[in-house]
């Protein structure tokens, strides 16, 4: 399994990173999860070719991780020219946000007459589902019920499992989001600061020994965690990074 990161910034491109986008390529699957609001940019930078993507999947409904959906619609029946089959997966109530998004961004566009077949599906946690040939488990994250029900996933092929926390506060949840999995690329919003909805290093260093996994990289960093720049026993996510797992 081959995770691209596209994308490890917060929502604001702190550090002049891009908003949330991972590549995931597993067998024969190629899937990307979260498109976040810059994630057309980072795409074409990429030089990926969106056509083979059979699946996008996201956490939330935070445009910097599902912002670039309409775009990436747009792309795909006017200049992609897609005519590949399109899955967009994600929490309870994926096709009317998708649906809303795009027409909120592109006004008389969810009229479309797609030169592809959409199909939407709803992965809930407890319910295993199985998208571009990859078993995906969700888990119920703590973040912002408003642009939720927010969501980490595990996704398993080929013997190899890619946990990803999705945004969050600490939650036990995250124990078996990341027990056993060969990577977690888990938020770490701020340094030390405690909040509702982002989880911070400290706290994350804390629990350190519930996560069982040999891996974990650090996404979506905000100011202040940015400033730090000792060496930690965890992995910084950047840019462009690739895991081969
Ligand atoms: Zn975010
Ligand atoms: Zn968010």
């Amino acid at each position: 399994m081959k995770v691209t990161i596209h994308g490890s910034g917060d929502a604001f491109g702190s550090g002049g990173r891009f908003n949330t986008c991972l590549q995931i390529e597993a067998g024969d699957g190629r899937l990307l999860l979260d498109c976040g609001s810059s994630s057309m940019v980072a795409l074409n930078k990429a030089g990926v070719s969106r056509s083979r993507l059979s699946t996008l999947l996201f956490t939330h409904f935070h445009g910097d991780h599902f912002g670039a959906l309409p775009s990436f619609l747009l792309d795909a029946q006017f200049v992609s020219r897609r005519r590949e089959p399109l899955t967009i997966a994600g929490p309870a109530g994926i096709e009317h946000r998708a649906r809303h998004a795009l027409e909120a961004d592109f006004p008389g566009a969810s009229t479309n007459r797609w030169r592809f077949p959409i199909t939407y599906v709803e992965v809930t946690p407890g319910e295993p589902a199985e998208l571009a040939g990859v078993a995906i488990e969700a888990f119920a994250m703590v973040h912002d019920e408003r642009a939720g029900p927010c969501q980490g996933y595990r996704l398993t092929q080929g013997g190899k499992t890619f946990a990803y926390s999705g945004d969050t506060a600490w939650t036990d949840e995250l124990i078996p989001l990341a027990a056993g999995a060969d990577a977690l690329l888990v938020e770490c919003y701020t340094w030390d600061r405690v909040l509702a909805n982002h989880l911070d290093y400290r706290t994350l260093r804390a629990h350190r020994g519930d996560l069982d996994t040999p891996r974990i990289i650090l996404t979506h960093m905000g100011p202040d965690m940015l400033a730090h720049g000792e060496p930690l026993p965890e992995t910084r996510a950047h840019d462009g990074m690739v895991l081969v797992l």
